[in-house]
C-alpha cells in the first residue's frame, strides 16, 4: 500500500498543533496548579478551599500525610534543582532542610479547641480557616517554605496561592505541581495549592489586593514584610534577621567554635536563623580565635588587605552584593585570589563592631568575630547587632543565670543555648520546624494554628451537667 507522504505530514502537524493548544489551555487553566493569570489562580484555589471546608479533619490529615510521603522521593531532585536555579546554597544542607520540613511541620494536632462551661451553658472556641491565603516565598528556602506553608495551611482548612520569588520560580512551581498530584491522588481537591507562572511584582500586587485573598503570609526581606503589613488584610510577616552568637568566659570554647561554624556555614548561611556574627568576651577571645583558625572547615583571614578585598567584593554601595549571596566559601575566596580546598565551608576574621560584615545581613558563609570587654558589653553589642529584628540569637555559656538573662533581654523569637542556630528549627534540637518565622507579627515559628481564625459558638443554658 502506498502512503501519501503529504497527507501524513498534514496529519502529524495537526496532531502536534492540537497537543500544543491543549497544553497551553491546561497551563492557562492550571493543569497542576500553575497559573499565568492571578484571577484564575485565586478562583481555582477558592473552589478547592470550599471543597476542603466540607471535608473532615481526617481528610486534611490524609491529604497532608500524602504530601509528606510522596514528596520525600523528590527531595534530592528538588534540592539539586534549587541549587542549580538560584546558584545558592549547599545541596546536602538543602536536602536536610527539605526532609525536616516534610517530617517536622505540625499537622492537625496543632488545632486546639477550648471549652467554657458554667451556669449559663457551654461555649466552645475553635480554630477555623481564613479561606484562600496568598503566600509570598523567598529564594533562600523556596521549596522548604512551600512544604511548611502548604502542610500548615491545608491542615488549618485553607487553600493557598503562592507568589514565588522570580529567582526560584521554576523549582517552586515544580514543587507545587508535585504537591497537587499528591493531593489529588489522596482524594483531595484539585488546586488546593496553586502558584503563579512568570512571577512579577505586578502579579504579587494583584494577588495581595485580590478580594478573595483573606490572609497574606510573606517570607522574605523587609520590603515584602512592609508591603503585606500595609495591605489592610490579616498578614503574617516573616522577615530578616542578623543573629549574633554570644560567647562568654564560662563557655566550652572548643564546642562553641564547632557549633558556630556548623550553624553559620549551614546552607552557605542562607537561613535567616544562621549565625551572622560572633561576639566574644575578652577573657576567652584569643582562645576562641585560636580554635577558629584550627577548625578544618574554616579559612581564617588575618591579612588586613585580604579582609578589605573581601569587603570590597561582597559589599556594594553599603549593601550585600547579591552576586555572592549563598555562594560557597571557596568560590568567594577564589575571587580575592585565595585558592581554598572544597572542604572549606566558612571564612572568618576579626573585625570591629561597626564593620559591614557585622552590621549587614550578608547571607554568605562569612563570620566576623568581635571582641567585647566583658559579658555585659557583649550582650549589649549582641542586642545592637540584632537591630531589633527580634529574630534569632545564640549564646554559649555555662552560667545558667547569664543564659537566662541573655535570653530574656535579647527578646528574639528563637534563642539557642550551647548549640548551632539550626537546633532552634528542630534540627538537632527539640520541637517542630518551620521556615516561616514570624518575628514582626509575633506568631513566632508558624504552624497550623497560625493560619486560623478564632471562632466562638455558645449554647446558652445547656450542656452544663454539674
Ligand atoms: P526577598 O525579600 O528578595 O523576596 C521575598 C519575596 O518577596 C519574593 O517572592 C519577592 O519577589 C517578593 N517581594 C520582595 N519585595 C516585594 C515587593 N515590594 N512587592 C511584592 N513582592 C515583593 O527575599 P529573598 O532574598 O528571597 O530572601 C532573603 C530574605 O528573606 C532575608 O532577609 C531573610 O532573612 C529573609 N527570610 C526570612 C525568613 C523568616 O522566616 N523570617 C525565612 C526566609 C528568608
Amino acid at each position: 500500500m502506498r502512503v501519501n507522504e503529504n497527507l501524513v505530514d498534514c496529519l502529524v502537524k495537526e496532531v502536534m498543533n492540537s497537543l500544543e493548544d491543549r497544553l497551553e489551555k491546561e497551563e492557562q487553566a492550571g493543569g497542576d496548579g500553575v497559573f499565568k493569570d492571578v484571577n484564575e489562580a485565586v478562583a481555582a484555589a477558592k473552589k478547592a478551599q470550599e471543597e476542603l471546608f466540607r471535608m473532615t479533619l481526617s481528610d486534611r490529615k490524609r491529604i497532608t500525610d500524602a504530601i509528606r510521603q510522596d514528596m520525600d522521593a523528590y527531595v534530592e531532585e528538588l534540592s539539586r534543582r534549587t541549587v542549580e536555579e538560584t546558584g545558592m546554597g549547599r545541596l546536602e544542607d538543602k536536602i536536610q532542610k527539605n526532609r525536616v520540613a516534610l517530617k517536622q511541620t505540625p499537622g492537625i494536632e496543632d488545632l486546639p479547641s477550648y471549652v467554657y462551661t458554667g451556669d449559663r451553658g457551654l461555649t466552645l472556641l475553635e480554630l477555623s480557616p481564613f479561606g484562600v491565603i496568598g503566600s509570598i516565598t523567598p529564594s533562600t528556602n523556596p521549596t522548604e517554605t512551600v512544604f511548611c506553608n502548604a502542610i500548615g495551611m491545608i491542615c488549618a482548612g485553607n487553600s493557598v496561592v503562592f507568589s514565588p520569588h522570580p529567582g526560584a520560580y521554576k523549582v517552586t512551581n515544580y514543587t507545587v505541581e508535585l504537591i497537587n498530584k499528591a493531593i489529588v491522588k489522596a482524594g483531595g481537591p484539585k488546586n488546593l495549592v496553586v502558584t503563579l507562572n512568570e512571577p512579577s511584582l505586578e502579579k504579587s500586587n494583584t494577588l495581595m489586593a485580590h478580594p478573595d485573598i483573606r490572609m497574606l503570609v510573606a517570607t522574605g526581606g523587609p520590603a515584602i514584610v512592609k508591603t503585606v503589613l500595609s495591605s489592610g488584610k490579616k498578614a503574617i510577616g516573616a522577615g530578616a534577621g542578623n543573629p549574633p552568637a554570644l560567647v562568654d568566659q564560662t563557655a566550652n570554647i572548643e564546642k562553641a567554635v564547632k557549633d558556630i561554624v556548623a550553624g553559620c556555614s549551614f546552607d552557605n548561611n542562607l537561613p535567616c536563623t544562621s549565625e551572622k556574627e560572633a561576639i566574644v568576651v575578652d577573657e576567652v577571645f584569643e582562645y576562641f580565635v585560636f580554635n577558629m583558625k584550627h577548625h578544618p572547615e574554616t579559612y581564617f583571614l588575618e591579612d588586613p588587605a585580604k579582609i578589605e578585598a573581601l569587603k570590597e567584593l561582597v559589599v556594594k554601595e553599603g549593601k550585600p552584593n547579591k552576586a555572592f549571596t549563598g555562594k560557597d566559601a571557596s568560590y568567594i575566596l577564589g575571587k580575592i585570589g585565595i585558592e581554598a580546598d572544597k572542604k572549606i565551608k566558612l571564612i572568618s576574621c576579626v573585625t570591629d563592631f561597626d564593620h559591614p560584615f557585622v552590621q549587614l545581613e550578608l547571607l554568605m558563609p562569612i563570620l566576623p568575630i568581635v571582641r567585647a570587654e566583658n559579658r555585659e558589653s557583649a550582650l549589649n553589642l549582641a542586642l545592637k547587632a540584632e537591630h531589633g529584628n527580634r529574630h534569632t540569637a545564640t549564646c554559649h555559656s555555662r552560667d545558667i543565670e547569664f543564659l537566662s538573662k541573655a535570653a530574656k533581654e535579647m527578646q528574639t523569637t528563637i534563642f539557642v543555648k550551647n548549640a548551632p542556630s539550626f537546633a532552634g528549627l528542630g534540627i538537632g534540637g527539640e520541637g517542630y520546624t518551620t521556615f516561616t518565622i514570624a518575628g514582626p507579627t509575633g506568631e513566632g515559628l508558624t504552624s497550623t494554628k497560625s493560619f486560623c481564625r478564632h471562632r466562638r459558638c455558645s449554647l446558652v443554658d445547656g450542656f452544663n451537667i454539674r
